[in-house]
């Protein structure tokens, strides 16, 4: 049995190495972008919210200010600053046809740093996408190019590293570039998932999706009661797993999953590259219903028709499974990491002849209004309501639900039901709401809103088109419409009017909208606009006192503006 067993792991292991010899990335080019040990907090490919994860995240031992060096020679082609996403980041452009980006950076190295800096005063802009010349900023394979940090949409200190090809922004794994990274360990698989789809499929004769607790470590993973399941009909199967590398405690994602059913494998993806365009697919690979109830990934084996993804390598009959023969089968369910060390769930399904009787007795829940199906443009309308759905919105043909009832005080249409958070949108869909007594007065100020379970109102924003308003969403859920008549709030860190400020570095202020959100800011010293960096996560804008504010007395203002046009001004004056 365990002969058996290990001999179908080999088997695999040779093909997987066979596979990535075959792909050909340089193995030496590249040097480390840190010059310490590398640690990670995160792996190519790894599922994250609406997106799958381009690079490789480096410790930063929980601190910035670590110098960042250039992988391989090359030139600066792109450098860009932003309140959000990987905030302050390099782009190296290298002969060999990649491009390294270095992102969430404290700040710029010399040069590099002066250029940017006259850039934003140049454009007056804090946020900038700057592309210099490719003679411009030459760099020496080690040299220093920026220093670590926490900006833009980062979750602590650490360095966000990607190499991408350059001719078409395709973001590779770098685990597959030979770098130093260790990992000895195997991929940890935590709960497995069977999936019966349709009325006439049965898990233990019942028609429920079904989670199983795994027990066992490395190739020996099995299920926690009992090594047989009974299944009749088709389904298709999920798997909650992670991976640790050595020396450090992240959970990372991990690099391939396939499922082998009586030694053919039906279900095989790994993470090598793929487009940006298609890294929101990740909603339709994972058990998206669960993940927006526990906020827990499950890896499907089931590729729905609209999910164009193209990290699936083996998808016989979409990842789906039948089972109606009587006999007895043998599954397993193989993880891997980017170092070839696999793990292997083993266990066996018992098929039984699906019991019809049984699926007459089904009852279809919640009455769906309409079918979308997932190739076509979709509308549905109700009093007051509009709903439009193009074609590469669903993955999967939806039987879709709508109802409304009353919003509460505050609302000015009813809460509508635009079928459950539960099922992903791909691309935007377009609502048009119709509110019944807002007064003229606060048109400019509406705004359409998701409204969660529970937790703070999600603005979408809105747009009036023939007395509708109307605005771009991405998800399903309860939408309704209220006004923000409230202007941003400023409380300013560390100055106050009149201050002496000779013995600060900077000056700090914190900024706030609480429905439509920030849309724009502007400060200025004696009616000059100063840089002030904006760190949206921590709502914080900084100015680094430099030679515009002169020595004695200045003006300094600061002007917020959210997006529905409420503004708040502050001033101070300020002696240096
Ligand atoms: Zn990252």
């Amino acid at each position: 049995m365990m002969n058996r067993l290990l001999m179908i792991v080999l088997m695999l292991l040779a093909q997987h190495v066979w596979v990535q010899a075959q792909t050909d990335f340089p193995q030496d080019y590249f040097r480390a972008p840190v010059d310490f040990r590398m640690l990670l907090s995160g792996t190519f490919g790894e599922l994250r919210s609406n997106h799958l994860h381009s690079g490789i995240d480096i410790k930063t031992g929980g601190a910035a200010g670590k110098p960042l060096l250039a992988v391989a020679d090359g030139y600066v082609s792109r450098v860009s600053v932003s309140a959000g996403g990987f905030g302050k980041a390099v782009y190296i452009d290298h002969p060999n046809g990649y491009t390294s980006v270095y992102g969430h950076c404290d700040r710029f190295a010399d040069s590099l740093a002066r250029w940017v800096r006259a850039e934003q005063y140049r454009l007056e802009s804090f946020a900038v996408n700057l592309f210099p010349e490719p003679g411009q900023f030459k760099i020496k394979k080690g040299q220093m190019i920026a220093f670590s940090g926490n900006s833009g949409s980062s979750g602590g200190p650490h360095l966000h590293f990607e190499l991408r090809t350059t001719a078409d922004e395709i973001p590779v794994n770098p685990l597959l570039f030979g770098f130093d990274i260790r990992d000895f360990t195997r991929p940890t698989m935590q709960r497995m998932k069977i999936y019966p789809v349709g009325n006439n499929s049965f898990v233990r004769g019942r028609n429920k999706i079904t989670e199983f607790a795994l027990a066992g470590w490395g190739l020996d993973y099995r299920l926690k009661d009992g090594d047989t399941i009974s299944l009749a009909g088709t389904f298709y199967f999920g798997i909650d797993a992670y991976d640790r590398l050595n020396d450090s405690d992240n959970k990372n994602g991990v690099f391939a999953v396939r499922l082998v059913v009586d030694s053919t494998e039906q279900y095989s993806h790994r993470m090598q590259q793929f487009s940006f365009d298609e890294s929101r697919y990740i909603n339709s690979m994972i058990d998206y219903e669960d993940f927006s109830r526990r906020k827990v990934r499950f890896q499907k084996t089931y590729i729905a028709p609209g999910n164009k993804l193209s990290v699936y390598e083996t998808t016989t009959n979409r990842g789906l499974v039948y089972f109606n023969d009587g006999k007895l089968h043998r599954l397993q369910y193989v993880v891997e990491d980017a170092n070839c060390n696999a793990s292997v769930l083993t266990f066996y399904v018992q098929a039984a002849v699906p019991d019809f009787r049984i699926a007459m007795q089904m009852t279809v829940n919640p009455k769906p209004v309409r079918v979308f199906e997932w190739d076509t443009d979709n509308e549905f309308l109700a009093e007051n309501f509009r709903l439009e759905l193009p074609r590469g919105t669903l993955y999967d043909t939806l039987s879709f639900t709508f109802s409304q009832s009353p919003a509460g005080k505050s609302f000015y249409t009813p809460l509508y039901k635009v079928h459950h958070v539960g099922v992903p949108m791909h691309d935007y869909g377009k609502i048009y709401l119709k509110p019944q007594q807002l007064p003229a007065s606060h048109k400019s100020k509406a705004l359409v809103v998701q409204v969660p379970p529970k937790g703070d109102l999600i603005s979408v924003g809105g747009k009036w088109e023939d007395g509708w308003l109307v605005a771009s969403i991405r998800s399903f859920g309860n939408y309704s419409v209220v006004i923000d008549s409230v202007a941003p709030s400023i409380a300013a860190v560390n100055i106050a009017n009149g201050k002496n400020v000779s013995g600060q570095k900077n000056i700090t202020f914190r900024i706030h909208d609480a429905l439509s959100g920030i849309a724009d800011y502007r400060g200025t010293i004696n009616d000059k606009w100063i840089l002030m960096d904006y760190d949206a996560k921590n709502k914080l804008l900084v100015y680094t006192i430099d030679a515009r504010m002169p020595k004695g007395s200045s003006l300094l203002k600061l002007e917020v503006t959210d997006e529905r046009g409420n503004k708040k001004t502050y001033q101070a004056k300020l002696v240096r």
